[in-house]
């Protein structure tokens, strides 16, 4: 019998017979502003777990190693336990969001290379920035780990802007999570969608990803439709 192990504000995890196997169920929830801002995306649950299969599939033949075993049904996927890294690495090639406002530049100033950041995961303190020092001394990654974290946000950054490039989906940004598997190596978790990444249609620039909820910009279901179909050509 599977029990939940745990509730998240975009998904559940569930137990299987298998100690070393869980089972991630994607809901319609979408939330903003750290949590301030609720609603519903219709069938996003749906369109998120697609869109994290699909580039999970495509991150694994070109060696980066993930937790995901298969996608099971529309809103599930089997994927490994891992003890996840309370991380959240940021990877962006040109700026949006938070960090305009911070730096004083205009939605869309392409930096002179990616950058990757690291954020504390703790929704209490709003996910303050942190550093590779931080991680060491409070103990959520050693250095080794926190190398190999952005070794392959960068790789991945690489990999997925080449492919949406063709598709002529621009990536502006991008969140990642890690975990450590049973024999001890880090490895890509959690998902990688419209909610935790920013696309822009390369002519348009029209936003295709969880700005237009957080925005109020309207066609939200729409945008995360037109990346499915972007993405597998459909
Ligand atoms: N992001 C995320 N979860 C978070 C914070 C950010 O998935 O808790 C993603 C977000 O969708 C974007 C990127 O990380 O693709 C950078 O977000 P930013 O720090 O600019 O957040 P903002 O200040 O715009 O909320």
């Amino acid at each position: 019998m599977s029990k939940m192990l745990y509730e998240g504000k975009a998904k559940k995890i569930f137990s299987t017979e298998k100690p070393n196997e869980i089972i991630v169920y994607y809901k319609d929830d979408a939330t903003a502003l750290n949590g301030l801002k609720k609603g519903t995306i219709v069938d996003k649950g749906i369109m998120n777990n697609t869109i994290t299969s699909f580039f999970f599939e495509l991150l694994g033949k070109n060696g980066i190693p993930h937790h995901q075993i298969r996608k099971i049904s529309d809103r599930e996927a089997l994927c490994k336990k891992v003890a996840i890294i309370p991380m959240e690495v940021v990877t962006r090639n040109i700026v949006a969001g938070g960090l305009a406002k911070k730096m004083g530049v205009e939605e869309g100033y392409v930096l002179k290379r990616p950058l990757v950041e690291f954020y504390y995961k703790n929704d209490e303190l709003g996910d303050p920035m942190i550093n590779a020092d931080y991680a060491e001394a409070f103990g959520f990654a050693t250095d080794d780990q926190v190398d190999c974290m952005k070794g392959y946000a960068l790789k991945i950054n690489d990999i997925l802007k080449e492919f949406l490039l063709a598709r002529k989906l621009q990536l502006i940004d991008f969140k990642l999570e890690f975990g450590v598997d049973e024999e001890g190596k880090v490895i890509l978790a959690d998902e990688i969608t419209p909610d935790t990444s920013r696309l822009w249609d390369l002519d348009t620039g029209e936003k295709l990803d969880k700005d237009r909820f957080r925005r109020d910009l309207g066609g939200v279901e729409e945008a995360y439709r037109e990346v499915i179909r972007r993405i597998t050509d459909q």
